[in-house]
């Protein structure tokens, strides 16, 4: 049988642990129906959370979280000695999962809090394992920021980009979002990207 619903209370007991589990009016017809067969028996209940309807109420990840994410494991990645970022953000999305029982997911359409748990993960795995952020020194390798412009993926967030120079020659590969970002903020887009422009 499997339910769904809401732990609504978890309380503490003299021998254990007591949790209420509500489950709504939607539902509650074809509970009623089947729970007394499991009533005092031994059961083993697997809690697993639902996604979608987290997505529902939440809502999905936002560019703000992406660009976070996305400028944290280029800086993990340059601490580890990891060139490909794409293998670095599979590692870090898989030692995530590993650590917190959390279903594979994507960075497109994963929960707000899903990105934000992801996003202490990182930072709190930085720390564990004594890799002391590049988003305190607050900027890139070059080399990074020229494996962007060759694979043609935008320093910002990680999307697809396009190459963008200007007449000193300094070059940066971003998408048009990004891109409208950096001409109105300037300076402070590239610090908040921990991002430098690069001649050749
Ligand atoms: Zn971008």
């Amino acid at each position: 049988m499997k339910i769904q619903g809401e732990i609504k209370g978890v309380h503490l007991q003299k021998n254990g642990l007591k949790i209420d589990f509500y489950v709504d009016a939607e539902n509650e017809k074809d509970v009623t129906k089947h729970i007394f067969e499991y009533a005092k028996r031994p059961i083993t209940i697997e809690i697993l959370i639902d996604e979608a309807k987290v997505i529902e109420d939440f809502g999905t990840i936002s560019d703000q979280q992406r660009k976070k994410i996305y400028a944290l494991i280029k800086d993990f990645a340059r601490e580890y000695g990891e060139s490909d970022t794409e293998l670095m953000k599979a590692e870090l999305k898989g030692w995530f999962c590993e650590a917190t029982s959390h279903p594979e997911f994507s960075l497109s359409n994963v929960s707000t809090e899903v990105a934000g748990e992801f996003i202490e993960f990182i930072i709190q795995f930085a720390r564990e394992t004594g890799y002391e952020f590049a988003f305190k020194e607050d900027i890139k390798d070059n080399e990074f920021i020229k494996l962007d412009i060759e694979n043609q993926i935008c320093s910002g967030c990680g999307e697809d980009g396009k190459l963008r120079s200007n007449k000193k020659g300094d070059k940066i590969c971003l998408c048009n979002s990004c891109m409208k970002e950096f001409q109105t903020e300037g300076v402070d887009f590239l610090d908040k990207h921990h991002i430098k422009l690069v001649k050749f």
